[in-house]
């Protein structure tokens, strides 16, 4: 259900809002997005919009998005059942929710700023919602939810998973995709809180309510590239605007980019069945636990 962020009554919809008979308090719809917390929009600071463009621009092609998008998807194949009710929180350029969409599932998705709810190619998504992670409208709604690359620029890591598990229906798994090894922190971490190793994830799961089904590094062939990216491009502070950044990063040589992509989908066959020790990011898949 959806609930009231005052009081956590029921929320009814009425018109062009979600209200709460009890307290009052009211959602707006504008533009097919459901507002709950439109203020903290414009002081959210943990990850910048303006580089939006930039990363759809490259989402089609660049290896990282391709493998990324690809690697998810066989993983929610495995795992939760077509025409399941999705939500993708931190939806970014919505990649992965029109991917899933394309698959069967009935997705929503999320995020705290509007810039990416408004985003002409996330109106494909007809269910959108504005909301803090930290303050979650939902109980018991969802069967699975994504989080790609988000979990790292939230503050508490371990409150935002047990906000997603309320969201959960009973049995409801969450996926996510997090950066891996604090030894490759570079400058394009600038904008995380950290990167993760497998025993922080198994820790902060277990502590928010969660069993895991499957938790793994990839990008495990490009390390020696990851390796050498965090020895050369250190973070160091710099002050470059997010987009200029984002450019910086994404940039590539088309025939690497083949390359690239041929070997690490290689990779993604090789690994569905082993856990390899290192590897650019990890996959975790979880379920809520019973008690
Ligand atoms: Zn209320």
């Amino acid at each position: 259900m959806i609930i009231c962020l005052k009081c956590k009554s029921e929320l009814r919809k009425e018109n062009e809002r979600y209200l709460c008979n009890s307290c009052g308090f009211r959602a707006d719809i504008i533009n097919g997005v459901v507002y709950f917390k439109p203020e903290i929009d414009e002081t959210f600071e943990s990850y910048n919009p303006n580089a939006l463009d930039v990363f759809y621009k490259y989402e089609k092609e660049h290896f990282w998005f391709k493998i990324r998008r690809d690697f998810i998807l066989k993983i929610f194949s495995k795992y939760v059942k077509k025409s399941s009710l999705v939500m993708e929180v931190g939806t970014g350029t919505g990649n992965i929710a029109r991917e899933l969409k394309n698959n069967g599932y009935d997705v929503v998705i999320s995020d705290v700023h509007k810039q990416f709810l408004d985003f002409e190619k996330n109106k494909i998504i007809e269910k959108r919602y504005q909301f803090d992670v930290n303050e979650p409208p939902f109980e018991d709604h969802f069967n699975a939810i994504g989080m790609f690359d988000v979990l790292e620029h939230t503050e508490e890591d371990e409150q935002v998973l047990k906000n997603i598990r309320k969201m959960l229906k009973d049995d409801g798994k969450i996926i996510i995709t997090v950066p891996a090894h604090s030894w490759l922190w570079n400058k394009y971490d600038y904008s995380h809180k950290r990167r993760y190793n497998l025993k922080r994830i198994r820790e902060i799961f277990k502590n928010s309510g969660f069993d895991i089904l499957e938790a793994k590094h990839f990008f495990v062939s490009i390390m020696p590239l990851l390796f050498i990216r965090a020895l050369i491009e250190r973070d160091n502070g710099n002050k470059d605007s997010a987009d200029d950044l984002a450019e910086q990063q994404m940039a590539i040589n088309p025939i690497i980019n083949k390359i690239l992509y041929t070997i690490l989908s290689l990779e993604c066959k090789l690994i569905a069945n082993i856990s390899p020790k290192i590897g650019g990011s990890i996959i975790v898949v979880a379920q809520k636990s019973k008690n």
